[in-house]
């Protein structure tokens, strides 16, 4: 029978569970777009997002999700036939890197696989291969969400500088802004783009740029430019209407203002990111434990290198369709399907599922999740080793307790 009515949960990478009082705080009419509470917020709210980001510079809201963030990002810093290096660790970098061609940029691609981070000095080297400085910027992930694989962006900073080469540094931050430290001035990232479902805690619909002042510099000549992308007027309008190039997301908007608070007022940035470390290592716990059967085991074998706002579990003899159906229909539970990884040895996405552990999370109902997938193990005998929860609630008690 189901055990599933009563609250569920939503355990996918994106997006993310919205709490109550952000929904609460868009439950509202309608507001005045001209005056009022919705204009008189905007100077705050954007503030706060570049608290999120660590910058002191710009950022520009759209109507969109994080694909509207990648082609703002592009549109705003490249012409037809310009290069970009793209530093490929699953699918989404791919995904930029589509778009990008799509806008006639020339895309070149280094691949690092399924399963393993940037590696710095391979960039570096083809930087410093680039003398004429045909390379106008180089395009990252700090967390891919299909591999949940972590890449470390202050490395490919140095990178460019010991090539002493300038092109631009572009950071799709959509799977993991808010949840892991990033800090935008000090990591030296010209463009990072992102999105309010993950980290930020709001139903989809808004995404973001932010860009320092060599990116300002880049977009004066930018061709690939349209009226509705073009970030300027967005950070800097004369009239309201112009931040949004039109109608602003009025109810997204009050959305976000709550999770913001919560995030910078009422946790902090900075535990926010510690309690994504302790939950994912509290998952990773659990995993060292399934994976003594031989069946399951993290996308990431390097804890250095997984990303603390998803993990890819990689399953075999049992489809982690099965794993996941059981999850939802027996106990309220729905986990991340798997994307295909598409590489010699790496399963398809039948062989893969996703835990996201992003954004609203708390102790009780994270060890909800990590019990319902134990649970799903042995109800579907997919070989696991045991003391999976114990050690996952172990963790819990001593983290809670430091
Ligand atoms: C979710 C995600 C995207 C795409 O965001 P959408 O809102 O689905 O367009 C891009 N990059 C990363 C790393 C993501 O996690």
């Amino acid at each position: 029978m189901s055990l599933r009515f009563g609250p569920t949960t939503l355990a996918i990478p994106g997006p993310s569970i919205v709490p109550e009082r952000v929904l609460r705080a868009m439950h509202r009419a309608s507001p005045n777009i001209y005056e009022g509470e919705l204009v008189d917020i905007m100077d705050e709210l954007t503030a706060d997002l570049k608290r999120v980001a660590r910058t002191a510079h710009e950022v520009a809201i759209y109507i969109g999700n994080g694909h509207a963030a990648w082609e703002a990002a592009l549109a705003n810093v490249c012409s037809h036939g310009d290069k970009a290096l793209v530093l490929v660790t699953g699918r989404f970098a791919l995904g930029w890197a589509d778009m990008a061609k799509a806008m006639g940029v020339d895309v070149e691609l280094m691949d690092f696989g399924t399963a393993a981070p940037v590696d710095p000095q391979q960039v570096e080297d083809r930087l410093r291969a680039d003398t004429a400085g045909e390379l106008k910027a180089v395009l990252t992930v700090h967390t891919d969400t299909s591999t949940s694989v972590k890449s470390d962006i202050p490395s490919m900073r140095k990178a460019l500088d010991a090539a002493g080469h300038d092109a631009l540094l572009m950071v799709d931050c959509i799977a993991c802004l808010g949840c892991d430290e990033f800090l935008m001035d000090a990591w030296g990232v010209d463009v990072m783009g992102a999105g309010c479902q993950k980290g930020l805690m709001t139903p989809a619909g808004v995404s973001f740029t932010f860009h320092g002042p060599k990116a300002a510099e880049a977009a004066k000549t930018a061709e690939c430019r349209t009226s509705y992308w073009n970030w300027d007027p967005r950070t800097d309008p004369d009239l309201f209407y112009q931040r949004f190039a039109g109608t602003a997301p009025t109810h997204h908007l009050y959305g976000l203002r709550e999770a913001l608070t919560m995030l910078l007022e009422e946790e902090g940035l900075e535990a926010c990111w510690a309690r994504h470390q302790h939950f994912a290592e509290t998952l990773w716990a659990a995993t060292d434990h399934w994976a003594e059967g031989q069946a399951l085991a993290c996308n990431i074998h390097d804890r250095a290198h997984r990303s603390i706002a998803v993990t890819t579990l990689r399953i075999e003899g049992c489809a982690a369709s099965e794993v996941r159906a059981w999850c939802e229909a027996a106990a309220g539970l729905t986990l991340g399907i798997g994307l295909g990884l598409d590489a010699a040895g790496t399963p398809p996405s039948d062989g893969i599922f996703r835990i996201g552990h992003m954004g609203h999370l708390s102790a009780h109902n994270f060890l909800g999740t990590i019990a319902t997938v134990d649970a799903a193990l042995k109800a579907l005998e997919v070989p696991h080793g045991e003391g999976a929860v114990a050690a996952a609630t172990m963790e819990i008690a001593r983290r809670a307790a430091a």
